[in-house]
């Protein structure tokens, strides 16, 4: 597999670009921003005018949109690129959306002989940017095996998480629980530094207790008490609250989907919801949860 069409440029998809054609592929890039588009450019793409003149001569496809509406119509229908691609292209669709519109592409993919998987990340900017991202796939184990040599290119973890639409179903699991951990470290801390301690002490007893996490550990929403992290830099950067939304949206949508009961994931969804209800809160990182439940100086 020598080239490589990729849409959709943005935070994710330009750096994740970028890996490729450092990794030697050659990419023929495109997004509806000039901007983005230049700057891929910069980083090694070839600019292409169109997504039809970016899968031109492509042996794979992969795409990073920002929504299922986007990837539907990017793909689908008698314009989308399903139509134009050769059967020996492989579709790999690395957007976070929901598990029934990720089948409804590969589905479409299948129609015309078409190998496909969609493959969600985990990881946020950072790991895109330096090439460890995670992929949790779905699809057939020979299509998910086709796509590893490209994935590798941009990621440390290339999970096989099961049929079309599973790698949608375990990144929202994961992040429906990242959320509420989240917010269950932001919630013990306060209660903590509430009652005298140190959040820093604090952290350091809980880590090696039962109640360690990811948050608590990699993460730690208190500001001051661990470097490098958005809580340190006034939760700018990172993962913003709206992305969270998003994937607890699409998290209840599916649970409504199966009839499955996830109160901790409806709650996390209001806790989000009531933190990030202006557009200030809603771009801070999702640690900023802290600041629900931190109380005014002097209180
Ligand atoms: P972004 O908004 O920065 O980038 C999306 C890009 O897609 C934009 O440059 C936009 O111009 C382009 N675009 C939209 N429609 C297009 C089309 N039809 N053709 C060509 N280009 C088009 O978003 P992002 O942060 O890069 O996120 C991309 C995906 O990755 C989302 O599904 C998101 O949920 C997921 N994700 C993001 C993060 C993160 O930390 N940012 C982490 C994990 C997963």
């Amino acid at each position: 597999m020598k080239t490589i069409a990729f849409i959709g440029l943005g935070n994710m998809g330009g750096p994740m670009a970028a890996n490729l054609a450092k990794s030697g592929f050659r990419v023929t890039a495109f997004d509806l921003s000039e901007v983005m588009l230049e700057s891929a450019v910069a980083n090694g793409c070839v600019k292409a005018e169109s997504a039809l003149a970016a899968i031109e001569n492509a042996d794979a496809v992969v795409s990073m949109l920002p929504s299922g509406e986007a990837v539907r119509t990017l793909y689908l229908g008698v314009h989308g690129l399903i139509q134009a691609m050769r059967q020996e292209v492989l579709l790999i669709d690395c957007s976070t959306i929901s598990a029934n519109d990720a089948r409804q592409v590969i589905a479409a993919a299948g129609e015309r002989g078409i190998g496909a998987v969609d493959a969600p990340v985990s990881g946020g900017t950072a790991a895109a940017a330096a090439g460890t991202l995670s992929f949790m796939c779905g699809g057939e184990a020979g299509t998910v095996a086709s796509a590893r040599p490209v994935l590798e290119a941009m990621g440390s973890n290339i999970f096989h998480a099961g049929p079309a639409g599973s790698g949608q179903v375990a990144k929202i699991c994961n992040n429906m629980l990242l959320a509420i951990h989240m917010i269950g470290t932001a919630e013990a801390l306060q209660l903590g530094v509430d009652n005298g301690l140190d959040p820093a002490v604090l952290s350091e007893i809980m880590r090696a207790s039962s109640g360690g996490n990811w948050s608590l550990e990699k993460y730690n929403p208190y500001p001051g008490v661990m470097e490098g992290v958005p809580a340190s830099r006034d939760y700018t950067g990172g993962f913003s609250v709206a992305l969270m939304l998003k994937d607890l949206g699409l998290a209840m949508d599916t649970a409504a989907g199966s009839a499955s009961s996830t109160p901790l994931g409806a709650l996390a969804k209001n806790l989000y919801q009531l933190h990030g209800g202006d557009a200030v809160n809603s771009a801070l990182d999702f640690s900023s949860i802290q600041n629900l439940f931190r109380r005014p100086v002097g209180d």
